[in-house]
């Protein structure tokens, strides 16, 4: 059997604000996974989008993670710095991508419906050139004619997902109407470029994983293994995210420290009871979790 390359995992927060539980939920499962894979566990800020980070939100993530015992290997990386990586990475794309100069309004109006993930799926107007008094406003990569625009992708612990790019996203952004480079675009080149074999993260990201792999393919990138663990929501079903007003996660002392931690692993469904300290809290999570992957099949 081949072996696989050393496990490198990540947390990938978006410094728009504080941890809620949410969020913490994901970093404990990736933090969790990459020590049961004794792998290495890195910390990258996803504050692409400028204009949606938090002064301060960064450093309170980072001071957070330490004060819950998640120590991170190596430097944290700062997508914000890494514009030159997505410039060279889309410039590889070529005549695959194109200019749109269609506002949201537009997009909305062609009526094709929306993504999964909300986000409506482009009609593909601009592909052959960009309209008459259109401008460029965003650039997009082409995705394949329905039929042979299937991504296919198994997570770990779940079955295999079909996904219709063409139906399911339309041809997406790469580079935003603001100026920003996309989600979809830096995760993908830094997830490679920082060798990450492994994603484990919030079930919400699950339908962009078809878009990311998509575009490891392109780009000739390896694609990591994805877990994907379930989302937190409130009292109304809603996930819990800032716009729904999730509460952050700012423990006081270590015994709350440990009840934060305690309430991630629950969600993540590991039957802990108490623990009278960081250290013990670790060190009765970490092998729950190995546990938990011997019960999903998986073979460390
Ligand atoms: N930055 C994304 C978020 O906070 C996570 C990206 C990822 O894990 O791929 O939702």
């Amino acid at each position: 059997m081949p072996t696989r390359p050393p496990y490198i995992g990540r947390f990938a927060p978006s410094p728009t604000g504080r941890l809620h539980a949410g969020s913490v939920l994901a970093a404990v499962a990736s933090y969790l996974d990459a020590r049961v894979h004794r792998g290495r566990w890195l910390v990258r800020i996803e504050d692409v989008d400028e204009a949606r980070s938090a002064p301060g939100a960064a450093e309170a993530v980072l001071a957070l993670l330490q004060q819950l015992g998640m120590q991170w290997d190596g430097e944290v990386i700062w997508q914000s710095r890494r514009g030159a990586l997505y410039q060279a990475a889309f410039e590889q794309l070529g005549q695959r991508t194109y200019p749109c100069g269609c506002n949201r309004r537009e997009i909305v109006d062609s009526r094709l419906g929306t993504a999964p993930d909300g986000s409506a799926v482009y009609p593909g107007t601009c592909r052959q050139g960009l309209g008459p008094g259109k401008s460029m406003r965003s650039l997009r990569v082409r995705v394949p004619e329905p039929g042979a625009d299937l991504v296919a992708f198994a997570g770990r612990f779940a079955g295999p997902l079909l996904h219709h790019l063409a139906i399911d996203a339309g041809d997406f952004v790469l580079k935003r109407a603001d100026g920003y480079w996309a989600y979809q675009l830096a995760v993908v080149v830094d997830d490679a470029d920082q060798g990450v074999t492994d994603v484990v993260r919030g079930a919400d990201l699950l339908d962009s994983t078809p878009r990311q792999i998509y575009l490891q393919r392109l780009l000739g990138l390896p694609t990591p293994r994805y877990l994907h663990v379930p989302v937190l929501r409130n009292a109304h079903g809603e996930k819990l995210s800032k716009q729904t007003g999730a509460a952050a996660v700012t423990p006081h002392d270590e015994a709350q420290a440990v009840a934060a931690l305690l309430d991630a692993a629950r969600g993540l469904g590991l039957p802990l009871g108490h623990a009278a300290s960081l250290a013990a809290f670790w060190d009765a999570a970490i092998p729950a979790w190995a546990a938990l992957l011997a019960a999903h099949g998986e073979r460390l």
